[in-house]
C-alpha cells in the first residue's frame, strides 16, 4: 500500500485535459511476490494504473493476486474501452485493497460493487495512507465536492418551468414545482427523495441531510414560505435543502407566478466521521 501511494505521486496527466485527474498507483502481488506495478499514465497518456500494471505483467497467472490500488477501480468507461474492475475480475483476481472511492457519483462504490459481487475480497487503505492521497489528489477531489460552490437561490415560474436543476453535473438534484394556494407550493421529486424538514427555519438548521425521514413511496411536500424542504439527489450522497421563501400566483391577485426559493447543496459519506476525526488530530 505504501508503494501504490508512492506511485499515485508520480501519476503523469494528459497534457490536453481540461479537467484534474486522479493520481493513481497500483500493485499487483501475488504469492507474497511483487509481479508488477504502475502509474496513472504511465504506459500510455491517460492509461489507467491498474490497466498499466496488468499489462506490465505481462500475461502472467493472476488468478488469486492481490491488488493494491489507490483509487476505486473504475465501472464504466466509453466503448470500446474496459473498466478495470472489469479487467481485475478478468484476471480472476482474488483480493483488492482500495486506496480512496471515487467521488465521481457515476463510479463511487460502483466499482467496489462490482468486485464485490464476482466474489472478489475487498479491503480498505488504512487511515493515514488515505490522508496522503487526499492531499495528492486534492484538485481531483476538490471537483466533486459541493463546498462553497452549489448554493445560492433561484426565482422562477413555476407553471412554465416547473423543473430546476439544483447545481451543476455531476453534483446535481433535480427539483419540480407545482402550484398549491396561497404562499403554498407543492414540491416534488422521485418516490423517497423528498422530505419536509419540519420546523425548520433556516438552511444553517440542518446538520445532516440524510438524516431526514425520506419516505419510500413519498414524492411530494407541501412547503408554505419559510419552510426547509430537502430533496435527495439520484446517489444518495447529494443533497439539495432548499427554503421556500416567496410563492406568488396568479389567483392570489399577484401579478405572476413565480417561487423564490434559496438553496445549499451538501455532499455527504464521501469521507467518513472517522476520518475527519483522524485529520483533526493530526
Ligand atoms: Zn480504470
Amino acid at each position: 500500500m505504501r508503494k501504490a501511494v508512492d506511485l499515485a505521486a508520480q501519476s503523469v496527466s494528459e497534457s490536453d485535459r481540461a479537467d484534474p485527474p486522479p493520481a493513481v498507483g497500483a500493485v499487483i502481488v501475488k504469492d507474497g511476490v511483487e509481479v508488477a506495478s504502475a502509474y496513472r499514465g504511465q504506459c500510455a497518456s491517460g492509461n489507467h494504473a491498474e490497466k498499466c500494471a496488468i499489462e506490465s505483467a505481462k500475461g502472467s497467472d493472476l488468478s488469486g493476486a492481490v491488488v493494491y490500488t489507490t483509487l476505486e477501480p473504475c465501472s464504466r468507461r466509453n466503448a470500446p474501452k474496459i473498466p478495470c474492475a472489469q479487467r481485475l475480475i478478468d484476471q480472476g483476481i482474488g483480493t483488492v485493497y482500495i486506496g480512496l472511492y471515487d467521488p465521481n457519483p457515476k463510479i463511487y462504490r460502483e466499482g467496489w460493487k462490482m468486485l464485490r459481487d464476482a466474489g472478489i475480497a475487498l479491503r480498505d487503505f488504512p487511515a493515514n495512507l488515505r490522508g496522503e492521497l487526499r492531499e495528492i489528489n486534492a484538485d481531483f477531489l476538490n471537483q466533486y465536492r459541493a463546498n462553497g460552490n452549489p448554493h445560492g437561490s433561484a426565482t422562477f415560474d413555476y407553471i412554465r418551468s416547473p423543473i430546476f436543476s439544483i447545481g451543476s453535473s455531476p453534483i446535481m438534484v433535480d427539483t419540480k414545482w407545482f402550484h398549491a394556494a396561497s404562499g403554498v407550493i407543492h414540491a416534488y421529486s422521485s418516490p423517497g427523495h423528498i422530505a419536509l424538514a419540519r420546523y425548520a427555519e433556516s438552511l444553517d438548521e440542518i446538520d445532516d441531510p440524510s438524516a431526514m425521514d425520506f419516505e419510500p413511496e413519498k414524492y411530494s411536500v407541501t412547503a408554505k414560505e419559510g419552510n426547509v424542504v430537502v430533496f435527495r439527489g439520484p446517489h444518495e450522497h447529494i443533497y439539495a435543502i432548499v427554503r421556500v421563501e416567496q410563492v406568488l400566483s396568479l389567483d392570489r391577485g399577484d401579478d405572476r407566478n413565480e417561487v423564490q426559493f434559496t438553496y445549499q447543496v451538501q455532499t455527504i459519506n464521501i469521507r467518513g466521521p472517522l476520518d475527519e476525526l483522524f485529520e483533526k488530530e493530526a
